[in-house]
């Protein structure tokens, strides 16, 4: 299974949660916001698909994000 990502930037005030808890799947910018990292990007560094091993840690990254910025669904 691949699951789509989509991060909010518009909504991330960059607290860190998602990539200390998810790293593999999820990165930040200079200004500390949410990015998908670069080899799961599809479109822009705020969409992204995460290939089946990863499917957990990108859920676990939108589970822990307080204001619920980060949508995972699947394909
Ligand atoms: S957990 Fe949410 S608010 Fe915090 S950095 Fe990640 S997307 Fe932004």
């Amino acid at each position: 299974m691949v699951v789509r990502i989509a991060i909010r930037a518009d909504l991330c005030f960059s607290c860190g949660l998602c990539y200390v808890l998810a790293p593999r799947v999820y990165s930040h910018d200079e200004e500390g916001r949410a990015v998908v990292r670069e080899e799961y990007r599809a479109g822009s560094p705020y969409e992204g698909l995460a290939p089946d091993e990863l499917v957990d840690e990108a859920v676990r990254g939108m589970m822990t994000c307080p204001i619920k910025a980060i949508d995972v669904s699947s394909e």
